[in-house]
């Protein structure tokens, strides 16, 4: 309905509960469409080895452009897919999609693949992926299972056993976004995560502030004390990377050494890497 605002004549339109409705109704029919078609596509993003500076994987980040909105974020129709009931299809999808391409990397390299908290009480989870690498031929040893520590609050014992089947796999976990949740860290001690990733919340200006050095100093010693190795996320200048190094961070990741590329971007970067080596290829990426 138009809204006449506030006496002057300026006519506002606000799109009226019917309208929204509507909206939402076309886009989860889009996004079942886009599902069913492999139209949501894994992008990589680089996990960079701050000490060999070398790239040792990627990790997945789904991507949509929708043919009238364009790029929706993975956070929203995520979301929108759990509630539909769909977050499945999708996951498997992206993730098929993901080993194929992982297929040509090179022998050392990981891929890193985000499971939402929901999926974690699926308790067919962890067959699931173990079909796909079976199906696809990527192997176990060269995943990671990236969970946030709202997969834990949300369903600790669920989560658990899905963590354990993955890990008897030889499928690796990471505990993503760390510092952001109720850390419980006597479930932390329960879990055995093989690594975690530090929240980018905790790497933006961080440079300009001891506090939170001193917060992310002990998060790395809390990992090394629990036989972890710590990724740093969202590392967006050179300072923040200098001060990662000092600090000891086994990994990064971050704009300032790469942002998400599609497939065939990701396939170029590694043709560049085997002709000029990893060190100058992560420079041209910045
Ligand atoms: P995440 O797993 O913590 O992924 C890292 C997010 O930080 C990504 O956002 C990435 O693009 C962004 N990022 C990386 N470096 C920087 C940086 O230097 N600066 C800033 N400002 N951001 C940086 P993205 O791609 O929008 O994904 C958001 C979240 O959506 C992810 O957070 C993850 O929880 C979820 N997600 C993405 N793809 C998938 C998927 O395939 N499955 C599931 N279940 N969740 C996914
Ligand atoms: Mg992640
Ligand atoms: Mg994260
Ligand atoms: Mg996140």
């Amino acid at each position: 309905y138009a809204k006449r605002s506030g006496g002057n004549d300026i006519v506002e339109f606000e799109p009226s509960m019917v309208e929204l409705h509507h909206q939402r109704t076309q886009l989860e029919q889009d996004l079942i469409q886009a599902i069913a078609d492999n139209q949501i596509k894994p992008h990589y993003q680089p996990l960079v080895d701050l000490t060999k500076e070398e790239i040792r994987g990627f990790e997945v980040l789904a991507r949509w452009t929708h043919p009238v909105q364009g790029n929706i974020p993975p956070d929203m129709f995520i979301k929108v897919a759990e509630e539909i009931g769909v977050i499945t299809e999708l996951s498997d999808s992206i993730f098929r999609q993901a080993c194929q391409d992982a297929l040509d990397w090179p022998q050392h390299m990981i891929l890193s693949f985000n499971l939402s908290p929901l999926q974690l009480s699926d308790q067919l989870i962890s067959q699931r992926l173990i079909d796909i690498l079976a199906e696809t031929g990527f192997p176990p040893s060269r995943l990671v299972v990236e969970i946030t520590e709202s997969a834990l609050v949300h369903d600790f014992d669920a989560a658990s056993l899905a963590l354990g089947k993955l890990r008897e796999a030889g499928i690796q976990v990471a505990l993503d976004d760390f510092g952001t949740g109720y850390s419980n860290l006597s479930q932390l001690s329960k879990l055995q995560f093989d690594s975690i990733k530090i929240d980018r919340s905790l790497i933006s200006n961080f440079t300009r502030d001891e506090k939170q050095i001193g917060i992310v100093r002990t998060i790395l010693a809390l990992s090394e004390g629990l036989g972890m190795y710590a990724t740093a996320e969202g590392i967006e200048d050179e300072d923040q990377l200098a001060t990662l190094r000092e600090l000891g961070c086994e990994c990064g990741q971050g704009f300032f050494l790469g942002r998400p590329i599609g497939a065939e971007a990701t396939h170029e970067l590694l043709k560049t890497i085997e002709q000029v080596g990893s060190k100058k290829a992560i420079a041209t990426l910045t």
